[in-house]
């Protein structure tokens, strides 16, 4: 499978020359199987480039596209590229979008209700594709294709799900938004099930440790954490994840070399999740 980032940021989107290199969207990641599959990992800002990337390598030269979305939750950062995603304006386009249930109400409910008039002028239900919504619990799976999906509760803020992809030999693990243990606290066991032996883990990586400090209980991880839990996990590599809007270029190249100096006595790999970067798994 091939893993493609099209925005990699946490929180809120950013612009300007300080974050050209990384990128300034958030989350949204597009995995294509060996078999044929299109499979979206959140619909943060970056999702609306994905559309295009997937609209134009179309054979037809353009949509209908049929792909499948992965919601962790439904926090801003994750959702925002909904409504911009070009294949939804195609009435033979097809979106499935499987995310948590949610205390009240269906995920469809909620994005309905926030993509309509005066939020958006345009009703989510008036777009012209097929879309369907499918509610998921602690360690549902599923298949696309023949791609394995497992889904568990992770820790964070309202209902998150992190996600593990096993196919064509490779797995991926899909944690973008994760409430580290407090110091000498205990890693869930669904986190440590999603990671066990991935090929690739794509974690939260948003502070640093002194951030952490001042920040312990806002929902996410340090470098330090990722790399630790990546290691204990048996993961082949490591992308860090979930870019805090404050860090630009240059303080996410010191993220990403401290945690490659932890991460190497263990031959552990990392990378810092680029926008347009690809990874590809099984074809070395
Ligand atoms: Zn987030
Ligand atoms: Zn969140």
């Amino acid at each position: 499978m091939d893993v493609t980032f099209y925005g990699a940021r946490g929180s809120c989107p950013c612009s300007g020359e300080r974050y050209r290199r990384y990128g300034g969207n958030t989350a949204s990641v597009l995995v294509r199987t060996d078999g044929g599959e299109t499979i979206v990992l959140d619909l943060g800002t970056g999702l609306r480039e994905l559309g295009v990337a997937i609209s134009s390598d179309h054979p037809a030269g353009g949509p209908p596209v049929r792909a499948t979305a992965l919601l962790t939750h439904l926090h801003f950062d994750h959702i925002f590229g909904l409504p911009f995603y070009g294949p939804l304006r195609h009435q033979d386009s097809v979106l499935e979008v499987y995310g948590p249930r949610q205390p009240t109400g269906t995920i469809g409910d909620a994005l309905c209700d926030l993509v309509q008039p005066p939020f958006f002028p345009i009703p989510l239900q008036s777009l012209l594709a097929d879309m369907r919504f499918r509610e998921l619990g602690d360690g549902d799976e599923f298949a696309i294709g023949d791609a394995k999906i497992q889904a568990r509760l992770v820790p964070h803020p309202g209902p998150t799900l992190g996600y593990r992809i096993d196919v064509d030999g490779q797995s991926l693990a899909y944690l973008p938004d994760h409430q580290q243990p407090v110091p000498g606290g205990a890693i869930d066991e669904s986190v440590l099930q999603l990671c066990r032996d991935a090929d690739l883990l794509v974690h939260d990586a948003q502070y640093t440790e002194f951030e952490m400090s001042h920040k312990p209980h806002w929902g996410h991880s340090t470098v330090d954490f990722a790399v630790d839990l990546a290691v204990r996990s048996g993961v082949g590599q490591l992308v860090l994840f979930h870019h805090d809007p404050s860090h630009d270029d240059a303080a996410l190249d010191e993220m990403l070399e401290k945690a490659c100096a932890l991460a190497a006595p263990h031959g552990l790999s990392v990378s810092s999740a680029r926008e347009g970067a690809t990874v590809e798994l099984g074809r070395s």
